[in-house]
């Protein structure tokens, strides 16, 4: 059965760019070849003078993708769509370009900003509100601003044009199936949320190690580093997520202003020194493959000090978890593949004398893409039923049908902002990690070493300096 989107126009700016061809038209796919984008129009449009046949084809080959999932009215939806869709050539900035495009388009349109930010933040700048029509959607992606105070402004630019349930910020990362996955776990299994606290809780780690190197991404990475990149974005909201208190509903004013409360609760406190840890990588091999010394990659600017690898401790001063660190990691360029939160409890509080073997605290993993949910626990036997042994309970968590992307529009069509980052949690997330940057922009935190498809630095493998107290 085919749903109807809300919105009737997908306007995509950017059209010729990496992300709509790589990620939001595989995306926008899957939704269709589902018949979960009934009634929805699809049009294009860059500063590229493109004519109709080019940007058809290149929607046609990124909608091949999802032919193989879709049954005959899912192809025949895909068809239509490719055969259907229209590429207008402008410049976003230029004054009264967009909005005559938009005045001329079939609404409720959702206005999807694949465009390098700044273009994006003038593209809104020079549109006034009485040129965007009631219901329009405007969709924001990664990096939102580049400081507290520019992602205020930008916030500003966009509640001017549209209210803030019509903003879309785009965590591709948060796609619905870990977002509800973390909920379900944490809020269906009366056991847990008794011991989900500081008095049950030694230390959270959120753990997003990759064995991507830069992959001739220079020109956005080195400007960014995996501390603007991953945790600035990514890493605090799965924290959130893993730390807010329980919701009544997982309606999206609830689940966001849950989200921002911890949000608000947290801090990396100095001295930097102790509460993080940052590196880059030098030459390797991942998986056969060679990989050149970071600082030597074309684009790079040595001299940036960009981090591939940081890690930091954040404290959320609240109740529930005060002096509970919580450990957030992203790299790039590591030998081994790790997506995963690891909730580490404590040690019990006396283990009856007679016992031998293994007593290592309860662990509790939940792994992303695909989610997946492991608990480590202490057991008697095999053999000696006086000895402890780990026994490792797993499960597969639901996966989505659709692509990370997928779930994002899917969102973004059918207005519903759960998934977007709200602009306050923008702010708040520059406002958390700015004291680490400056920190680190003044050399204050050595730039350690790892080599390329090893483990990261000596002894990071460890819980780091001092994260078992504050
Ligand atoms: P690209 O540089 O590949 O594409 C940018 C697009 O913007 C091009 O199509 C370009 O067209 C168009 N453009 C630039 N200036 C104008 C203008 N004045 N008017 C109209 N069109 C214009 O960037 P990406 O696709 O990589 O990134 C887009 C956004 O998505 C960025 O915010 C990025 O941070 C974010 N993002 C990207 C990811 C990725 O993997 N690529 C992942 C997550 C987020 P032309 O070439 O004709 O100028």
């Amino acid at each position: 059965m085919t749903s109807q989107t809300t919105v009737k126009t997908l306007l995509i700016l950017g059209a010729s760019g990496d992300l709509t061809g790589r990620l939001l038209l595989p995306g926008l796919a899957r939704l269709v070849a589902r018949g979960r984008a009934g009634g929805l129009a699809l049009v294009g449009a860059g500063s590229d003078p493109w004519t109709p046949d080019q940007w058809r084809t290149r929607v046609t080959e990124a909608f091949a993708t999802a032919e193989a999932v879709a049954d005959s009215d899912g192809r025949t939806a895909l068809k239509d769509m490719a055969e259907s869709t229209v590429y207008h050539q402008l410049d976003v900035t230029a004054d009264g370009a967009l909005a005559e495009l938009l005045g001329n388009l079939a609404g409720p349109v959702a206005v999807y900003f694949a465009l390098p930010p700044h273009v994006s933040q003038k593209a809104c700048e020079v549109l006034q509100p009485d040129q965007v029509p009631a219901g329009t959607r405007l969709v924001m992606e990664k990096p939102f601003g580049s400081s507290t105070e520019s992602a205020r402004s930008l916030n500003q630019t966009l509640v001017r044009l549209v209210p803030e349930d019509h903003v879309y910020r785009v965590d591709h990362f948060l796609g619905k199936a870990t977002v509800l996955n973390i909920l379900g776990l944490r809020f269906a299994n009366n056991f847990l949320e008794p011991v989900w606290n500081r008095d049950h809780i030694e230390r959270v780690e959120i753990i997003f190690d990759e064995d991507l190197a830069l992959e001739g991404r220079a020109r956005y990475y080195d400007g960014a580093g995996a501390l603007r990149d991953m945790v600035q974005s990514h890493l605090l909201q799965i924290m959130a997520l893993i730390a807010l208190e329980p919701p009544a509903t997982i309606h999206e004013r609830e689940l966001r202003d849950a989200v921002s409360a911890v949000l608000r609760a947290s801090a990396i406190k100095a001295p930097y020194a102790k509460s993080t840890r940052r590196a880059r990588y030098t030459a390797g091999s991942i998986a056969g493959r060679t990989v050149p010394d970071y600082a030597a990659e074309e684009g790079v600017d040595p001299a940036r000090n960009t981090e591939t690898l940081a890690e930091v401790r954040v404290a959320i001063d609240n109740w529930r978890w005060k002096g509970v660190p919580f450990i957030l990691r992203s790299g790039k360029a590591l030998g081994n593949k790790r997506k995963e939160a690891v909730i580490t409890f404590r040690p019990v509080p006396h283990l009856p004398l007679g016992f031998s073997g293994v007593d290592s605290p309860n662990q509790l993993r939940i792994g992303f893409g695909p989610d997946t949910l492991q608990l480590d626990m202490d057991v008697n036997g095999p053999g000696d039923i006086f000895t402890l042994d780990r026994a490792t309970l797993k499960a597969e968590l639901n996966a989505s049908e659709l692509l990370p992307y997928g779930e994002v529009l899917e969102g973004v069509l059918n207005g519903d902002p759960l998934l977007s980052v709200r602009g306050d949690t923008a702010e708040d997330c520059w406002r958390i990690i700015e004291p680490v940057l400056r920190s680190w922009g003044r050399d204050d935190v050595p730039l350690e070493e790892y080599d390329a498809g090893g483990p990261g630095p000596a002894g990071w493998l460890a819980v780091p300096n001092g994260a078992a107290g504050e």
